[in-house]
């Protein structure tokens, strides 16, 4: 699996360092009460969120949400789905203060579908939290308050992002060699 390693875009050491960096500031940011309840969409933002949230010493609760928008093997977004079946938010999120995390913001659909879900059920605040942002116009004009990367407009993986669900398990946040590509396609 290595060897479809194409470039190392962002290594394990500086993702480990920023993450803190980023969990501190969201940590700094909050209320008093220090209580927050964090919806990370799956399946991209699951190792983000596990190393995220050991560095968030708050009443932390957590409330998945399935946003599927790179079906298969499409390395370009296609837009947004929402898996009902996959999403533990309840009804209502009033008063509670609420992050929302996901892996990357590209063209920002998938993040502002979320967000309306969300605000529909009442926050007190919501924020949200990406690892990357790619530079896309539309990308830089859905709010992330809390971004740890901002890459080039590469399709990447690693650090729990994926291509056609591969790859997500990769400690480095890398591009692939072409070959690579076609094989797992
Ligand atoms: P958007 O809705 O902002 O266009 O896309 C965001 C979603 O597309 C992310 O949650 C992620 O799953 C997927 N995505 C966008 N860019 C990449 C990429 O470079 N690599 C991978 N693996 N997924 C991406
Ligand atoms: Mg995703």
């Amino acid at each position: 699996m290595r060897d479809d390693i194409d470039k190392v875009l962002i290594d394990r050491k500086t993702i480990a360092h920023r993450v803190r960096q980023i969990a501190e500031r969201i940590v700094a940011d909050l209320p008093d009460e220090r209580e927050l309840i964090l919806v990370p969409i799956l399946t991209g933002s699951l190792i983000f969120v596990a190393d995220l949230i050991r560095h968030l010493p708050l009443y932390l609760r957590i409330r998945l949400l399935s946003v599927s928008s790179y079906p298969g093997s499409a390395t370009r977004s296609r837009g947004s789905i929402v898996r009902d079946e996959l999403t533990s938010l309840p009804g209502s999120l009033a008063g509670g203060h609420v992050l929302l995390v996901d892996d990357i913001l590209d063209s920002g659909g998938t993040l502002k579908l979320a967000r309306n879900l969300l605000l529909e059920r009442g926050p007190a605040s919501l924020h949200t939290c990406v690892l990357l942002r790619k530079p896309r116009d539309a990308a830089l004009h859905v709010p992330a308050d809390y971004v740890c990367f901002d890459i080039p407009d590469e399709f990447v993986v690693g650090y729990g992002l994926d291509y056609n669900d591969y790859y997500r398990n990769l400690p480095d946040i890398v591009t692939l060699r072409r070959e690579a590509i076609d094989a797992r396609g």
